[in-house]
């Protein structure tokens, strides 16, 4: 089993205040997804190619943030859970 991405997999939710107002961000991705109009993770993936952010060899899956209060976006970097992470966090659930 490989790394995954927490919020990618529905397991939490972004955890990043607002940096403008600090009304918690929601995942912008999720947000498209429900519009049906844009494919986020994809272009994502292709970030992590060529923009100098940390690539998947560092297990970190960027999302970009989305503030409802003041429309700020921002690139949220979520580090993905290793499989041990996922067993103690499903154990925490028991
Ligand atoms: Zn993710
Ligand atoms: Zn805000």
């Amino acid at each position: 089993m490989d790394h995954l991405c927490p919020v990618c997999n529905g397991l939490t939710s972004l955890e990043q205040a607002c940096a403008h107002c600090k009304n918690r961000l929601e995942d912008a991705g999720r947000l498209y997804d429900r519009y049906g109009s844009y494919s986020p993770y994809r272009e994502i993936d292709d970030a992590k190619m060529d923009n100098g952010y940390p690539d998947r060899q560092q297990h970190q899956c960027l999302h970009t943030g989305w503030c409802a209060q003041c429309g700020l976006e921002q690139t949220v970097i979520v580090q993905e859970w290793t499989p041990d992470m996922l067993d103690a966090q499903k154990d925490a659930f028991r």
